[in-house]
């Protein structure tokens, strides 16, 4: 199986990154993507060692590939996947959103439904079983840019005047299609293999030219990706910002330049309810925001775990408001633990076999999120205190003679040394109060669409009408002369 190695070799290839107007030449040695670059080439290793257990045959080549790039056949399979996908979150604290499973999850549910992709004369399920089959076989690392830039949400891209803004079809040949435009928001892009490029929000008859989808090389001619700061070459060392420093994914603006993307690679072509049908019809929503709770419940649990600790480290644990605060925390992170679980439990085969995740759970639990996660982060706030200010600037300040006997003197507790608890206060302010969590707060609230969308899948799919009909069976029960 790929290795780490073998995946940091193949992006130095001729991908055209920018970051502030300056193409990256080598985004394996460059500041701002080398840390997660070399994150995802753990990720790799890790699932290349046997004793991680995350490999299986897949039924499609019986060749042994990655499991999480493979669609559940069983609630056995179910289960297996996500022990994989927490094994690769856990070497993130579920601070990296969108590792290659993520996608890797989507394109696998697409695989299993070929049936969502028969349109027109091609066969478009032919290329998306494919195309899966190499993602496996290679363990590509995928990343996907799903919604069209912020211009207007009024209306869609046909109604944005000039040349194309999202991107579109503006070229049909015989070996392909061209096309022009824009797409957001590619988080991880710059250091992913290839991109899966569609729209996921609903568009109107007269957008056929933008309703496709595609996956594209990142080197592809004609691509660039424009890229916010990283946050990574910002961060002073891995002891003042030990998130940022390695976990910062950065995300990118996808502008094509007329690129040309062959047939094998299209799956939408102009087909407004194929777009529909890809995402829900095949499952791959559902189950590419399974992979999603499930490295979320990750870092939830590693959250958790931070505030517990900086209460006992500042000798608050014991007050009831504190376990107050904590056990509120828990049950926070309880009920995504539990959702995760319950989708597993209240899982079942649809019509093409794949082992779809609980509905309810998986959806009632997103529609949480946007609430859930500022909690969470307004609890480890509360319970810091000034101790994530109160901390020298630096490393500098730890070597220093001049302020090492001040800093030891003052910033140590009983139960921790100072350097551990500058450390430890680092560590939360990461979590809670640098660009990197502010982009992670803004990540998690917007990740799997607008707090509003997300709750509308929770609405649709949690099947209001036998709990209706429970009431209105109650309510017939009884009338103005009632007795009690
Ligand atoms: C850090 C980060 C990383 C991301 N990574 C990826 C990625 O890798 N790939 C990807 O494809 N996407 C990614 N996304 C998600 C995606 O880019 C969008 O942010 C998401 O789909 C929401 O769309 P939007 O940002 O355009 O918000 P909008 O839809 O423009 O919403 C902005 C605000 O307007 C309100 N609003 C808009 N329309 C309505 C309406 N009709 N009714 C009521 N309120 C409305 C919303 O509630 C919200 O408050 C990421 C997002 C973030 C923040």
């Amino acid at each position: 199986m790929r290795t780490g190695c073998d995946y940091l070799a193949s992006l130095k290839d001729s991908r055209q990154v920018y970051v502030d107007g300056v193409a990256v030449d080598d985004v394996t040695t460059h500041p701002g993507f080398a840390p997660i670059a070399s994150v995802i080439a753990g990720l790799f290793d890790t699932a290349a060692d046997p004793a991680s257990d995350m490999t299986c045959v897949d039924p499609a080549t019986g060749r042994t590939v990655n499991r999480l790039f493979t669609a559940p056949r069983s609630a056995r399979d179910l289960t297996a996947f996500r022990e994989a996908a927490t094994v690769w979150a856990r070497r993130s604290h579920g601070w990296v959103g969108r590792s290659p499973d993520h996608v890797g999850a989507f394109l696998s549910a697409f695989a299993a439904h070929p049936e969502a992709f028969a349109s027109g004369t091609r066969d478009f399920g032919a290329h998306v079983a494919a195309y899966r089959r190499r993602v496996a076989e290679e363990s590509l690392h995928v990343s996907y840019a799903i919604i069209p830039p912020q211009v207007s949400r009024a209306d869609s891209g046909q109604a944005w005047a000039g040349d194309l803004v999202q991107v579109g079809i503006v070229d049909e040949r015989d070996d392909g299609i061209v096309v022009r435009g824009a797409q957001m928001l590619a988080t991880g892009g710059a250091v992913a293999d290839e991109i899966l490029v569609s729209c996921i929000k609903p568009l109107g008859p007269e957008d056929t030219d933008f309703a496709v989808s595609f996956a594209v090389p990142v080197g592809a001619p004609g691509l660039r990706l424009l890229c916010r700061r990283p946050y990574a070459p910002g961060a002073s060392s891995v002891y003042d910002y030990p998130l940022t420093s390695r976990f910062d994914e950065t995300d990118a603006l996808l502008v094509f330049d007329d690129v040309f993307i062959p047939w094998e690679r299209v799956f939408v072509h102009r087909d407004i309810a194929g777009l529909r049908r890809q995402f829900f019809d095949t499952g791959a929503h559902l189950f590419g925001n399974w992979q999603a709770q499930i490295r979320f419940t990750v870092k939830l649990q590693f959250l958790a775990g931070l505030a517990r600790k900086i209460a006992a480290v500042n000798g608050v644990d014991r007050f009831p408001g504190v376990v107050e605060k904590l056990g509120e925390l828990a049950s926070l992170v309880s009920l995504v633990e539990s959702a995760v679980l319950a989708a597993e439990y209240t899982a079942a085969p649809d019509e093409q076999g794949l082992w779809r995740p609980g509905v309810r759970a998986v959806y009632g639990a997103m529609g949480l999120q946007s609430e859930l996660y500022p909690r969470v982060l307004a609890i480890l706030r509360d319970l810091a205190g000034g101790g994530v200010l109160q901390v020298p600037a630096g490393v500098g300040d730890m070597t220093s003679p001049r302020t090492r006997p001040d800093i030891d003197r003052c910033l140590s507790t009983p139960t921790a040394s100072a350097e551990d608890r500058v450390k430890l206060f680092k560590l939360v302010w990461d979590a809670v109060g640098s660009e990197f969590a502010g982009r992670h707060h803004q990540y998690e609230l917007f990740y799997a669409g607008a707090p509003f969308v997300v709750r509308g899948y929770a609405f649709r799919n949690y099947g209001f009408d036998a709990h209706v009909a429970d009431v209105e069976t109650f309510l017939a029960g009884y009338g103005v002369g009632s007795e009690a």
